[in-house]
């Protein structure tokens, strides 16, 4: 008899996208001529960087000749894209890395979910709340989540991101295992500085925790005093595995790239005590379980790097940003509370007084005819937020902030 993997079971449904899509659905057939604005988007919409283009266009040429082809990459990543992702986004911030400490892949989301594999089921999880939910969706799908009671699961500490500690969680009280950090942060916008990520690799070192720290939104980072890699604070290369992502970077969500660091110095230990560096486990379940990106995809990515690459995807990482200006000056004059938006595409909105998170969506949505995403959906920490984000168009964004003016 087959036997499913009944932690499967345990997830929840994730209403989130589907419960706005639903009720999208429903009022555009109740109101087919609402021209209706998205301010909820978690997806790109301005194409890639020439650059990119014209580096896939001739790795597609060299697949197209029996003399250039390649067949299936190494698993863990060409050595050209390599160098060029330590010099650029290691060697100029005084990090150095190893070339077999990066792992080249298909993105964050598969690498934050995957990392788990190396990673033994008895770990207890620090999750930040509200958090991307893939952090914890994918430690239930793996086991690490028996019970489920007041709304936590057991062996997942919650930590709470909130105004009241300007969205800075406090170390856990109880000691952990493995800790997910994303910063900037997705979805309330907000980061950490130095110092304060400091703590967390000093809380790591003291308790043999692990960061699990995925900066995917490094290159909206505007501060001086942001880290964008944890690599800047001291001590990290034993206690951190960092992710990156060229989705948000250079518009790779449908082209798929991403890479992660696993330092040749981090340890971690079996149940005697003994310690047992990460990185070849990581290269090994890699290796065995996923057959490289694509040359083309590579090539893509490499020349992100390049003087006009550089200057392309910054113009379309600017375009976002002042997008995401328009929408926290605009809320700032209505008066609402916002977090977030300085060094990150997402903006944190405090609903009005009394309104819940899905009150607030509708009110939005049929009062404005705007799309937001309800902050309640990232955790129970989320409630009475939305989530805005800088992903649409100059024209869009700017015509949503005058309909709220307006009502
Ligand atoms: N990590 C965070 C925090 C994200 O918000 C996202 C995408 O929304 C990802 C990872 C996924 O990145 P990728 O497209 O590289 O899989």
């Amino acid at each position: 008899m087959i036997q499913i993997n009944e932690y499967f079971q345990k997830l929840s449904q994730n209403y989130l996208f589907s419960e706005i899509a639903k009720k999208l659905k429903q009022y555009k057939a109740e109101h087919p001529e609402a021209e209706i604005i998205s301010l909820g988007i978690g997806d790109v919409t301005r194409p890639l960087a020439p650059a990119v283009v014209q580096a896939m266009h001739k790795a597609v040429d060299e697949m197209a000749d029996a003399s250039t082809m390649r067949g299936y990459a190494p698993e863990c990543g060409y050595s050209f894209l390599i160098d060029t992702i330590i010099k650029n986004d290691f060697n100029a911030r005084g990090i150095q890395l190893d070339a077999d400490e990066v792992f080249v892949s298909d993105g964050a989301k598969s690498d934050t979910g995957n990392i788990g594999d190396i990673l033994s089921t008895k770990n207890v999880v620090a999750i930040t709340d509200p958090v991307y939910p893939v952090y914890l969706d994918t430690n239930i799908m793996a086991g690490r989540c028996e019970m489920f009671e007041n709304g936590e699961w057991s062996n997942i500490k919650y930590l709470p991101a909130v105004p009241e500690n300007d969205f800075v969680p406090a170390l856990p009280a109880k000691k952990v295992d493995l800790i997910y950090l994303c910063y900037p942060n997705n979805p309330t916008g907000t980061t950490l500085t130095k110092s304060q990520l400091k703590q967390w690799v000093d809380y790591a070192i003291e308790n043999k925790a692990l960061i699990l720290f995925d900066a995917a939104y490094e290159a909206f980072i505007t501060d001086a005093d942001v880290p964008h890699s944890i690599y800047e604070i001291e001590g990290a290369k034993n206690v951190a595995i960092e992710f990156r992502s060229f989705s948000k970077t250079a518009g790779f969500t449908g082209v798929r790239c991403g890479y992660t660091i696993v330092p040749k110095q981090l340890k971690a230990y079996d149940k005697n005590g003994e310690a047992f560096p990460l990185n070849p486990l990581w290269n090994r379940r890699q290796s065995t379980k996923f057959n490289g990106t694509a040359y083309i995809v590579q090539r893509g990515a490499e020349a992100i790097y390049s003087p006009e690459g550089k200057r392309q995807i910054r113009e379309t990482i600017d375009y976002y940003m002042e997008n995401v200006r328009i929408i926290k000056e605009g809320l700032d004059e209505l008066r609402y509370t916002t977090y977030g938006g300085v060094n990150a595409p997402y903006i944190w909105v405090k609903t009005p007084s009394g309104i819940t998170s899905w009150e607030f969506f509708d009110k939005l949505l049929n009062e404005c005819q705007i799309v937001c995403t309800p902050g309640v959906g990232f955790g129970a920490s989320g409630e009475g937020f939305v989530r805005m984000t800088a992903f649409g168009t100059k024209e869009n964004t700017i015509q949503a902030i005058k309909r709220m003016t307006r009502n």
